[in-house]
């Protein structure tokens, strides 16, 4: 199926959020990677300008966010719902970790609407939002501080729906700019370099043919590993054509 059509799947539930600046961040953080479903329920301020100013350039996902007033009217709708916890519950779905729970959501989004459910800034989610739910997933964290941010949850799992949606492989935005590029060299540029390389090391006296040592096989490595272009290979000659100018009229520094 289309990847944009199975993100447009996916609803963002964030309940009972404190700080009007998640929400925004949430909304921004889900425009990024393609998603725009927020619903929130019961935010505790909302609209807000903090929520605004956090938005940025995703404040279309802010004014198309549906209010509910419990998680189970924003659930209207959906087949599979996952929540998102930081600790995990005694009670309620098995945790899994966010990639093997998203290729499941994706796939269940195949099928029909699918929710993300996050929770309260301090209290997370409570149980009885936890048993709404049909699997749970806990981001893997530094065991010493394990809570992240809202915003950081909610991107963190809206990646990984783009990366699944994408097979691993989205489009990356290019805006416009072409990147330089030059063909690679070919074996006799760059055999041309170490000739003209080894007749200035000679010239200038850095390298001594009667005891040769392992330096001109020193260099053949270095620039085999470089992969040289056929600009860069100009580059290099056109410096020890100058040195070679330089030598030849004497220049003593
Ligand atoms: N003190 C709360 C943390 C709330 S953070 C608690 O212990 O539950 C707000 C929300 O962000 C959480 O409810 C959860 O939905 C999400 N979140 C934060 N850290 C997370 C983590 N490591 N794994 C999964 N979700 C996380």
């Amino acid at each position: 199926m289309n990847p944009e059509v199975l993100l447009s799947r996916i609803r963002v539930v964030l309940c009972r959020t404190s700080h009007p600046g998640n929400i925004g961040a949430a909304a921004r953080a889900m425009k990024t990677m393609g998603l725009s479903n927020l619903y929130l329920v019961e935010p505790k301020l909302f609209p807000d300008h903090e929520a605004d100013a956090r938005a940025t350039g995703a404040v279309d996902v802010l004014r198309a966010a549906t209010l509910a007033s419990s998680l189970k009217e924003a659930l209207v709708g959906t087949s599979f719902v996952v929540a998102l916890s930081a600790r995990q519950r005694d009670i309620g779905p098995a945790v899994g970790a966010p990639r093997e729970t998203v290729a499941r959501l994706l796939d269940e989004a195949g099928r029909g609407e699918v929710a993300l459910v996050f929770g309260n800034e301090t209290v997370g989610l409570s149980n009885d939002e936890i048993l709404h739910c049909h699997a749970a997933v806990t981001i893997p964290t530094n065991a010493e501080f394990s809570s992240l941010n809202l915003g950081s949850a909610v991107q963190v799992l809206c990646y990984e729906c783009r990366m699944a949606a994408f097979g691993a492989r989205p489009p990356v935005v290019s805006q416009g700019v072409t990147p330089f590029s030059s063909p690679p060299a070919t074996h006799d540029e760059v055999e041309g370099l170490y000739a003209h390389l080894e007749k200035v090391m000679t010239d200038t006296g850095f390298f001594n043919p009667e005891q040769p040592g392992r330096l001109l096989q020193k260099i053949r490595r270095l620039f085999g590993r470089a992969r040289l272009e056929r600009d860069e290979i100009n580059i290099l000659r056109g410096v020890l054509a100058a040195t070679q100018v330089k030598t030849r009229h004497g220049c003593k520094g």
